[in-house]
């Protein structure tokens, strides 16, 4: 089998936030069958030792490999990114340990169903931390290297909600069109500097987080009625669209959400 060049991107390292399971974790699962070095990252070390087994196993750090020493290319850093002062250490921690980060996938995030009038002060801290605050710190802290080497790749995992919303998802909606328009701020301040940020929008998809509405059998039919596809997204159906933008081909490609939702958001 051969591959186009201009999707090669073996050899590359990437941190996938948030990807000891669920779509970050699928993503990582890409990127390592793509031959790229990930490093899984979540709140939880023990979720992630697993989630790093289910993909090989962890690898041997830096001095270990200078060593000879052999291992699978996946490694873990547990540090929450809502935490400015814990994401510099950790990304500090991973160009030390595993090498500079290519590829920046800023997947981590949250979802809190509720009417607005009933949103709490610290729910929507909370969401807002999550889900849009997180890229904004550990997008800073990587690029930050990524300009002084001129060249980088980010990804913010956006969502069809980036562009339209429902009753009782205000909140989450606000901080995924926030994070629509951080990924084409970072690609106005970053492009000069070889940084491509583009943004990927996952339609439904059945993972932990939307399993309340998977299993609502109502939710789960207008689900399938209202998307062209006719079913639900699974985790792999995001890959491509991320080895995409994590390749070459994407090069001139920057400040751009790739929606892939079986086509929702394009129909009424
Ligand atoms: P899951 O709840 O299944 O996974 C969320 C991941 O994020 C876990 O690995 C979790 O690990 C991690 N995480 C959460 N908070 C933090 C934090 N503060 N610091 C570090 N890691 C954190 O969610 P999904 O896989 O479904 O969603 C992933 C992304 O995709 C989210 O941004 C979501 O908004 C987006 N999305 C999902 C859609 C869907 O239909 N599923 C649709 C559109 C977008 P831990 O809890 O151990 O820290």
């Amino acid at each position: 089998m051969t591959t186009h060049p201009l999707f090669d991107i073996a050899g590359r390292t990437a941190l996938v936030t948030g990807s000891s399971r669920g779509i970050g974790h699928a993503l990582a699962r890409g990127l390592v069958e793509a031959g790229c070095t990930v490093v899984l990252n979540g709140r939880d070390p023990r979720a992630l030792e697993k989630a790093a087994a289910e993909l090989g196993g962890v690898g041997a750090d830096r001095a270990d490999r200078a060593a000879g020493a052999a291992g699978a290319r996946v490694y873990t850093a547990a540090f929450d990114v809502t935490d400015g002062p814990a994401v510099a250490a950790g990304i500090a921690d991973v160009e030390e340990r595993v090498g500079p980060i290519d590829i920046l996938v800023n997947n981590a995030g949250m979802q809190n169903r509720a009417p607005l009038l009933e949103f709490t002060d610290d729910a929507w801290r909370q969401i807002l931390d999550t889900n849009l605050t997180s890229a904004f710190l550990v997008g800073r802290e990587a690029a930050r290297r990524m300009t002084a080497r001129g060249h980088g790749k980010i990804v913010n995992i956006c969502s069809l909600q980036s562009e339209v919303v429902r009753p009782g998802i205000a909140p989450y909606a606000a901080t995924k069109g926030a994070l629509k328009m951080l990924t084409k701020g970072m690609c106005a301040d970053w492009g000069r500097y070889g940084i491509q940020v583009n943004g990927l929008g996952p339609g439904y998809i059945e993972t932990e987080l939307t399993r309340p509405l998977v299993e609502d059998a109502e939710f789960s039919a207008w689900v399938r009625g209202r998307t062209p596809a006719g079913r639900w997204g699974r985790t792999e159906d995001l890959i491509g669209a991320l080895l995409y933008l994590a390749s070459p081909a994407a090069d001139f490609v920057s400040g751009q959400v790739l929606y892939v939702d079986g086509g929702m958001t394009s129909v009424l």
